[in-house]
């Protein structure tokens, strides 16, 4: 052990605590009772054994904090950026390429036409941004409207009061209606608002399609009938950032006229990428939108992008990863898919039920196929969870944000992810829950979780075995 380890190593408990607490407590009274578990978990012979296996000679070598790399993986359960497959990694794996060699046109237009089948679209423009969801919304709102027009929102979490505030900054009058944080867009009301509006004053609707904070998933196909019923002519954008791709979404059928989604979520791909489907009426309206837009200006990718091209450097890597995540989910399917986050989802309410842990999201017609966001028994501090989820078990869960932080944590099980995957992050939350003083009966959400699996496993379509083959002894055959 170097002397430089020997000084910071007083005493065992002492490291783990420099390892652990001082980038992520804010504040001693909150790093209290977390380090007093720590503490008291030293006794423990399993807890030294891991400790020597931890934290014991890694740090000669590193001193740094965080840069001991644990064996195994990193177990990565928030609603994005998510697990990324093997395959779609290969993919992205290329050298420098030039994208105004002949070869692009053909494979940009590839790119674009999987894009419009993720969103299910026949009729819709499918415009890809290098950016971020955030990149999406800002093109969404700056391309079709001008300074001071009428917007009608809700806001129900993190992500859809972040919508509102780039609303507000744009210039855009915006009408928000505050909705507890487990609920969802309240169809009824948007009927109610746009029938009184004989002027016809509002000129867009915005649903944040699935609140990544609570775990709320709204009823877009309610939304759309909602504005009909109204006879409004309002447009009808729609952020699916952590819904695209995992839960159903039918942009043509729906009546979507803008519809926002990003790479690092049910895509599984990397962050960097931010996508738009445009209706035909969004497109009209760009032509007398008057809001101010460069990077993200509809009109420079609609000039370029049908002959193959793009008016700036695109993101090559992230493009090859595209194709290949997105003929991963032609192969699955679209409805398997969608199915397979639905059981993925049910699975882990099972668990929480098991645990005897309520949801945030109380009504089940909101309920997330992306994500579950879990409430904590009072006295709990769920950031806590996390932070164990982190430290002994190399695990990311998500925290709770913002209104709800201490009182949620969020399993995220959206994008490339299977049972198996999810049943051991489970089995990490029981662990976690345990670590934090919650009192669970150890294996009772796997199992129930499992159950829920097995009742509601279809085989895999293309490992139905002919007679005499076997898993793991190849052909009995020939
Ligand atoms: N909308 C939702 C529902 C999200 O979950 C997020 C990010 O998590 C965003 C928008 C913002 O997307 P990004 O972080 O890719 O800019």
């Amino acid at each position: 052990m170097s002397a430089l380890m020997r000084a910071l190593r007083p005493a065992s408990g002492q490291l783990r605590s420099f390892l652990v607490s001082p980038r992520v407590f804010s504040s001693a009274a909150e790093a209290q009772p977390y380090d007093r578990q720590f503490r008291s978990s030293l006794s423990d012979p399993g807890y030294e054994k891991f400790e020597d296996l931890a934290y014991g000679e890694a740090p000669v070598e590193s001193p740094e904090p965080y840069s001991y790399v644990p064996p195994g993986r990193h177990h990565l359960f928030v609603p994005g950026p998510v697990n990324i497959h093997e395959n779609v990694q290969r993919a992205m794996q290329v050298p420098g390429q030039n994208h105004r060699d002949p070869w692009f046109a053909g494979f940009y237009k590839k790119c674009l036409e999987d894009v419009k089948w993720l969103y299910q679209s026949k009729k819709g423009t499918a415009i890809i941004f290098p950016g971020t969801g955030t990149g999406g919304w800002e093109a969404c709102l700056t391309n079709t409207l001008s300074p001071g027009d009428k917007v009608l929102t809700f806001r129900y979490g993190q992500f859809s009061h972040l919508w509102v505030d780039m609303m507000e900054r744009l210039g855009l009058d915006v009408t928000c209606i505050d909705v507890r944080w487990g609920d969802g867009a309240d169809e009824a009301k948007i009927e109610e608002i746009l029938k009184a509006d004989t002027k016809h004053e509002y000129k867009a609707v915005c649903v944040v399609h699935n609140e990544t904070t609570t775990g709320v998933t709204s009823d877009i196909k309610g939304c759309r009938d909602a504005i009909d019923a109204a006879g409004h002519p309002a447009m009808f954008f729609v952020d699916g950032v952590s819904s695209i791709g995992g839960s159903q979404f039918k942009f043509d059928e729906w009546g979507v006229d803008c519809a926002v989604t990003g790479s690092q979520k049910a895509l599984s791909l990397p962050t960097g990428l931010g996508f738009v489907c445009v209706s035909d009426k969004a497109l009209k309206a760009y032509e007398t939108s008057k809001m101010k837009k460069v990077y993200y200006d509809f009109g420079d990718m609609l000039a370029t992008n049908p002959r193959g091209s793009v008016p700036y450097t695109p993101v090559l890597p992230l493009l090859h990863g595209l194709r290949e995540s997105i003929a991963l989910m032609r192969a699955e399917g679209m409805r398997n898919v969608n199915k397979r986050h639905a059981r993925l989802a049910a699975g882990t309410r099972e668990a929480a039920k098991a645990w005897g842990l309520e949801l945030l999201c109380t009504n089940p017609r909101w309920y997330s196929d992306s994500l579950t966001v879990v409430k904590v028994p009072e006295g709990v501090d769920s950031c806590t969870i996390v932070k164990y989820a982190y430290s002994k078990y190399n695990m990311s869960l998500g925290v709770g944000l913002s209104q709800v932080k201490h009182k949620v944590f969020r399993i995220g099980h959206l994008g490339n992810m299977d049972e198996v995957m999810l049943l051991g992050a489970l089995a990490a939350t029981e662990m976690c829950l345990i670590d934090s003083g919650v009192s669970i009966v150890p294996g009772s959400g796997v199992g129930a979780a499992l159950s829920y699996f097995q009742k509601h496993k279809p085989l895999i379509p293309t490992r139905e075995l002919p007679e005499g083959a076997e898993p793991g002894l190849g052909s009995l055959v020939g």
